[in-house]
């Protein structure tokens, strides 16, 4: 029973630091997890989040020029990757929110859903603003 007790500790205190970090990987999710439990092997944390994916409660994101991350937020909604600092952010476009898994188009059936924007984050944008503004 205590095992059991643990093992759901673990799974709700890796899923809360997904939820409190911004599509994090998954290094970024046990660092944050080990310093409240310094216990939790990262082992452990990995295979939480994967099994999180597979059950579905989180998505796995598989951005290119990006390690893999993982998101708790399950509408559909495309990302934004930032080409300068690699910052992920949240693209939610009315098109998608209509996307429905399992819809079949012309024999192809969809199982999920990854829209990818490339740019420039708002921070960057300032950033490079504020540089040539003191040429
Ligand atoms: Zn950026
Ligand atoms: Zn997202």
């Amino acid at each position: 029973m205590a095992a059991v007790l643990r093992q759901t500790k673990q799974k709700q205190a890796v899923y809360e630091a997904l939820a409190a970090l911004d599509h994090p990987t998954a290094t970024e999710v046990y660092e944050r997890v080990h310093t409240e439990y310094p216990a939790i092997s990262r082992g452990t944390v990995f295979r939480v989040l994967g099994g999180f994916a597979e059950q579905g409660r989180i998505r796995r994101l598989a951005l290119t020029g990006s390690d893999t991350r993982f998101d708790p937020t399950l509408a559909p909604h495309a990302h934004g990757v930032c080409r300068v600092c690699g910052r992920v952010c949240d693209v939610f476009l009315p098109a998608l929110a209509s996307f429905e898994p399992g819809r079949i188009c012309d024999g192809f059936q969809a199982e999920g859903c990854e829209v990818q924007f490339t740019g420039v984050c708002g921070q960057c944008r300032r950033e490079t603003m504020r540089a040539s503004a003191q040429k």
